[in-house]
Formats: C-alpha cells, sequence, structure tokens
C-alpha cells in the first residue's frame, strides 16, 4: 500500500490485509501487526481491524475508528488517519509528566473537539497546535502551552490574529477554547477578505508571506513608487491610514490625488475597488516588473530586502529611509543607515536623533532612535 508498503493484501480477491502498522512515538519507531479484514473489497466502510498488540487502544476508540471508516474513501487514507489517532493515544498515555486523572481529561477533551483538529503533540503533553476551521473555509491554527499545574494555572494561547486577547478568564476547557476562537475568527472574516482580495490582486512588497495578524500592505503604484495602507480590522471597510513611498514627485501626486478624492470613498465596496477607482489605476502585477523598478536597493548593503528578527519571526524590509537631497534620494535601510551614522566621529546625537552624512552626497540625513 501507498504509504504502508508493510501491509499487502493475502490474495487477489483484496479482502484480507495483513502487515505492520509503524508508529512513530517520542522519537521512536514501533511496530504493530495489524490485520484488516473487508466484507466488501470497494467499500472501506465494510472493514474490520484486528491487532493483538493494539486491541486496547482499539477498543478504546471504537467509536472514534468507525466513524473514521465511514468519512474515508480508500484504506490507504483511512490507515493515515488510524495511524495520527494511536500515535496521539500513545503518546499521551505513555507519558509520565502528569497524573492519569490529568491525562483522562484530556483524552476526554480530545475525544470532544475530535483528534483530527490536534498536532503538534509533544511527548511531554507540555503543548499542542489545534487546527481550526472558521466558518469561511480559513484554516486557522492555535498554539496551546499548557502549565505544569493544570489545576490552578491557566493554558497560554498563541493566535495569529490582529488583536490581544487576555487568557486569564480560561477556564482549561479545549472545546470552550475552540468555540471562543472560532467566534474571533469569524469576526476577522471581513477584514481578512479585504487583504486577501489585496495579496491577490496587486503586488505587495511588504510584508512577504504575511500572518493573519498584520493589517498593513505596501503596494506597487507604480515604477518607484508605492503605497502602505494600513487596515482597521475592526472597521476594514473604511478609509484606511496611508503613506506613498519612494520618489519624492511622485508621492506628492499621489499624496494629492488622494486627499482630493479621499470624499469618494464608498463603504459598500471592497478596499482594492476604492483604491483602483479613486487613483484611477489598474495595480501592477509582479510579472510584468522586477523590483528594482519599484525601489533602489540600500546604499549600504546593496540589497533590497533586509532580513531581521521580530517577536520570534523573521521578516523582509525593504528600504524605509531616503536621503532628503532630491538630486540623491538613495534609499537606505534603517538600521544600516543607523549603524552607520553611528560608527562615524562626525555624526551628532542630540535628544533622541542622530544627524550624519548621507554616504552618497554628504548631505545631512536625520534619522529617530528607536
Ligand atoms: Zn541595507
Ligand atoms: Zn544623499
Amino acid at each position: 500500500m501507498k504509504d504502508f508498503p508493510l501491509i499487502s493484501p493475502c490474495d487477489y480477491t483484496l479482502k484480507h490485509y495483513v502487515g505492520f502498522i509503524q508508529l512513530f512515538i517520542n522519537n521512536e519507531e514501533h511496530e504493530y501487526p495489524i490485520e484488516i479484514k473487508l466484507d466488501d473489497p470497494s467499500n472501506i466502510k465494510t472493514a474490520t481491524i484486528y491487532s493483538e498488540k493494539l486491541s486496547n487502544l482499539l477498543e478504546d476508540n471504537k467509536k472514534i475508528i468507525s466513524q473514521m471508516l465511514q468519512n474515508s474513501s480508500d484504506l490507504n487514507t483511512f490507515l493515515i488517519d488510524l495511524k495520527d489517532l494511536l500515535e496521539k493515544k500513545e503518546i499521551l498515555l505513555s507519558s509520565k509528566k502528569y497524573p492519569l486523572k490529568y491525562i483522562s481529561k484530556m483524552i476526554k477533551e480530545f475525544d470532544e473537539i475530535g483528534w483530527d483538529k490536534i498536532s503538534n503533540l509533544k511527548s511531554d503533553l507540555h503543548s499542542l497546535t489545534l487546527n481550526i476551521n472558521d466558518s469561511y473555509n480559513r484554516n486557522h491554527k492555535l498554539d496551546l502551552i499548557f502549565p505544569y499545574n493544570y489545576n490552578t494555572e491557566v493554558i497560554q494561547i498563541k493566535a495569529d490574529i490582529p488583536e490581544k486577547i487576555d487568557n486569564k478568564y480560561f477556564i482549561n476547557e479545549l472545546s470552550k477554547i475552540v468555540d471562543f476562537y472560532k467566534n474571533i475568527f469569524d469576526k476577522y472574516n471581513n477584514f481578512w477578505s479585504q487583504l486577501e482580495e489585496i495579496d491577490k490582486k496587486t503586488w505587495v512588497i511588504e510584508p512577504l508571506n504575511p500572518p493573519r495578524s498584520s493589517n498593513y500592505r505596501r503596494i506597487i503604484i507604480e515604477k518607484k513608487c508605492s503605497i502602505n495602507i494600513q487596515v482597521n480590522p475592526n472597521n476594514p471597510r473604511s478609509f484606511p491610514i496611508y503613506q506613498f513611498m519612494g520618489s519624492d514627485d511622485l508621492v506628492q501626486k499621489w499624496t494629492m490625488i488622494l486627499i482630493n478624492k479621499q470624499h469618494q470613498w464608498n463603504i459598500n465596496i471592497s478596499i482594492y475597488e476604492n483604491l483602483k477607482k479613486i487613483l484611477n489605476i489598474e495595480f501592477p502585477q509582479k510579472e510584468k516588473m522586477s523590483l528594482s523598478d519599484i525601489s533602489d536597493a540600500c546604499g549600504i548593503c546593496y540589497s533590497h530586502y533586509l532580513t531581521i528578527e521580530k517577536d520570534d519571526k523573521l521578516e523582509k524590509l525593504l528600504p524605509d529611509k531616503q536621503c532628503k537631497n532630491v538630486k540623491c534620494s538613495q534609499p537606505y535601510h534603517y538600521k544600516c543607515i543607523f549603524e552607520w551614522l553611528r560608527s562615524l566621529t562626525t555624526t551628532k546625537k542630540s535628544f533622541n536623533y542622530l544627524y550624519g552624512k548621507c554616504p552618497y552626497c554628504e548631505e545631512m540625513i536625520t534619522l529617530p532612535i528607536n
């Protein structure tokens, strides 16, 4: 069988399979003899599973397994689900970190929300990921970190959403967590739809691979000019906070257009449609231009994107500082020009600003110290 090379049919009737199922538990591989009998070889729902070594597990999960059989299209996909379930159960049952009472409570809760919603279950049972679908078919991941003292402390929850949730009111029941977050995910449907349309129909240069928590997009308008918009998660179709970036004359031109036509903003249509109508443009697509058409590379590191670490994640940033001398206009990454100015003895520091010379034209650059 495709994903189970150790399991094969006994004869040409395809009614009887024997072999071994391999379970990966706590970084070790275990092989269990298994036997599958089908009344009707073309109908997986008629299957019965036997395994002496796994008999307790199979018996305990009879209901879930029969549900899996109902939902599977063939033997291979059924065995994938079965393997996943047995592995998680074995991890839970072989754990010695928590008392048995706690483990059986956990098993009950997993039964309730569905084992297929759980992934990344670590052998110390200290963390796992919940996979939750919202009502609009988006899949979300919720990272849970369990306290070592289950009775008195709360579960820490990391969610990729545009707001901070205070979890301290949570009682430790997974089904309540699932319901609670499903509501929150649904609440942001319109916000995510707006951004998804922009991601699909325009060329977003920042952030690359945006997380769902991100509420801004930097979109290419034309050569040497982009617009950075910040969408209000609670009122996503309202007029966004914006800033044009690029060469001075273009920034001025587009800013004037948007200011003069701001009153035409229509909250009944999407942000993308509004921008398209008001700016009266077709947004450039990525395939039609290269990055160097859009913005110059940083004058210090010579790259477009600088990778930085922010909140445990890697982010790629375009140059966001520019020399104010119109004849120079050299762009720099903030971090690059900051390090450069700080290393020069001629640079002056006053209050929260650095005053130093542009490495290209020697004009004065003023840089806030973040
Ligand atoms: Zn740089
Ligand atoms: Zn300069």
